[in-house]
């Protein structure tokens, strides 16, 4: 007969030898039927908010550049869906070089859009949210949009006397 430590033991010893199978086969289990667990997560989370921030600390220390690098492909996935449904080029002057391209908030309330969502990737993922409404939304270069940000109305329309005449009073 095992003692209870022998037992541990090697228990211990069976899962470390067999812990890639193991784990894979957990994975296998948990991807097929994702949902309770997650909602076990969740809930675990909610009751030991300490631990859950310890832990995830610990899982970004140990993973972070990995995580940052799906963030940033994310992003990157999401902005070119963003660039395709806004037609691609700046709606003033057709500058097509995505380095460039931003959204307009025609309505001009780009700011407070922000300050309620709390940043550009918010932005995007509340726009993708809602199917890239046009109505109120645009692709514009970053020219055309700093020079619409006080009247609304792009140098390329006020033409070229604007700069000259009264550009730096306004
Ligand atoms: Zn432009
Ligand atoms: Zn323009």
């Amino acid at each position: 007969m095992r003692t209870k430590q022998q037992n541990a033991d090697y228990q211990r010893e069976y899962y470390r030898r067999n812990k890639a199978r193991l784990c894979a086969r957990t994975k296998m289990r948990r991807a097929r039927n994702a949902e309770p667990y997650r909602e076990r997560l969740r809930a675990w989370r909610a009751a030991n908010p300490d631990k859950a921030r310890y832990y995830y600390a610990k899982y970004k220390r140990a993973r972070g550049r990995e995580i940052r690098q799906k963030i940033r492909l994310k992003a990157a996935a999401v902005r070119a869906e963003m660039m395709a449904a806004y037609g691609g080029r700046c709606e003033c002057c057709g500058e097509q070089n995505p380095g460039f391209l931003t959204i307009e908030h025609k309505r001009r309330d780009g700011s407070a859009h922000r300050r309620r969502l709390g940043g550009p990737d918010k932005i995007l993922a509340d726009l993708k949210r809602r199917g890239w409404p046009k109505d109120d939304y645009a692709l514009m270069c970053m020219n055309c949009n700093w020079g619409r940000r006080r009247t609304g109305i792009c140098p390329h329309e006020r033409g070229w006397s604007f700069r000259l005449v009264g550009g730096c009073k306004r």
